[in-house]
């Protein structure tokens, strides 16, 4: 039997030939013509008015992190169900995460729950758009707006989401997104920050080129480069936006083979849905999301564990997350709960994630399905 992978890079064919194309040209570094048009098509595809590469989206939330002006003993507004990078970048800086539950129908932090989070030490919101479903980013920026605070999107799965029609990660001040092997799109390790506003973009790319005003030399703004400001370096080789670019040039079709893998699992466990015995992620009308993950949440952390049991068996690699931050050894140093945090106890303890990717056949999944189905 073979085994069904919980996950496979999709390949367009096309990332061979522009990293030979690199190669060939003999500049590697960072910043290059495959960069620029990375950089383009960010902008003009999701409509973000600034989209700069970066190696990762952990690297993104960092770049946001400095640009909100973080300071120790401020707090920052988040979900505990998402990746460490999401309270890591904050961390960094000496910041509080306080952590917040999430919906059990969206996954999504509880847009009711922030505003009682908010003390006059909170700085900014951080919504995670869960498995590219946004967040309700309408209250959570007019929440914002009504306490001074900075909204950063860890959009990180988000790539070809949107809420009311605008892409994920361009809703907020800041977005993050990931194009790491484990995404949607990917470039190996990869991710890109966007910003909203010009002075931000400015100080953005000092950040990101180790403090120094690099960007603004290579467009022949100035006639040296200096250190500007502390700084880091987040930017990725050519070789890595090389490989991006094929990618995005493909992802609407390799977006569309996700939904349809999506909507295939989804079709077949709506009656289980209907009878009670799993909970399926809910999509709000405003949100068009991207198939990232295709989850369900089970009655209770026994039962999750015999289900995945049963699928090993099968040798179907399905998986769950997230160990939620509040209760892990760092999160209980570096953060606080504000409110029970049930939702998100029971989600980490009774959810299973499915194989889900742009290549997985129907055949595939009707082994999923029928496995899953006969361990219930
Ligand atoms: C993948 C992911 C990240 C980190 O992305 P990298 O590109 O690996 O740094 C951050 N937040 C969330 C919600 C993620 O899923």
């Amino acid at each position: 039997m073979d085994t069904i992978p919980f996950n496979r890079p999709p390949i367009t064919g096309r990332e061979i030939d522009y990293l030979k194309h690199v190669i060939d040209s003999g500049n590697l570094a960072g910043d290059g013509p495959y960069t620029q048009k990375c950089h383009a098509w960010l902008a003009s595809q999701l409509g973000s008015p600034h989209a700069l590469l970066t190696h990762s989206c952990t690297g993104a939330l960092e770049i946001a992190a400095l640009l909100c002006d973080i300071q120790p003993g401020d707090e920052v507004i988040m979900p505990s169900f998402t990746f460490v990078s999401t309270a890591n970048a904050f961390v960094l800086r000496g910041a509080t995460c306080v952590f917040v539950d999430i919906r059990a129908d969206t996954l999504n932090l509880d847009e009711t729950l922030i505003e009682a989070a908010i003390t006059d030490k909170t700085r900014a919101i951080v919504p995670v758009h869960y498995a590219g479903v946004g967040c309700d980013m309408d209250t959570i920026n007019a929440i914002a707006a009504r306490h001074g605070l900075k909204v950063l999107e860890d959009a990180a799965q988000g790539l070809g989401a949107t809420w009311r029609g605008q892409a994920l990660g361009t809703l907020g001040d800041f977005g993050a997104l990931s194009f790491h092997g484990t995404k949607n799109i990917v470039a190996g390790e990869g991710g890109a920050l966007l910003v909203r506003d010009d002075a931000h973009a400015e100080h953005a790319e000092i950040l990101r080129e180790k403090g120094t005003d690099r960007s603004r030399f290579l467009r022949g703004d100035v006639d040296k480069y200096t250190w500007q400001d502390v700084g880091s370096s987040y930017l990725p080789s050519e070789l890595t936006a090389a490989f991006l670019l094929a990618q995005l040039e493909d992802s609407q079709a390799i977006t569309a083979r996700r939904l349809a893998a999506w909507q295939r699992y989804r079709d077949a466990l709506l009656p289980l849905e209907a009878a009670g015995k799993l909970r399926l992620q809910a999509i709000p009308e405003e949100a068009r999301h991207n198939g990232h993950i295709f989850s369900l949440v089970l009655d209770s952390e026994a039962q999750r564990t015999r289900v995945l049991q049963a699928l090993r068996e099968q040798s179907i690699q399905a998986t769950s997350h997230y160990v939620s931050l509040h209760a892990s050894p760092a999160g209980l140093r570096h953060g606080r709960a504000s409110g029970a945090l049930s939702v998100t106890e029971h989600v980490s303890s009774a959810q299973v994630r499915l194989p889900v990717y742009a290549d997985i056949t129907e055949s595939d999944q009707a082994r999923v399905i029928a496995t899953l189905c006969s361990a219930l």
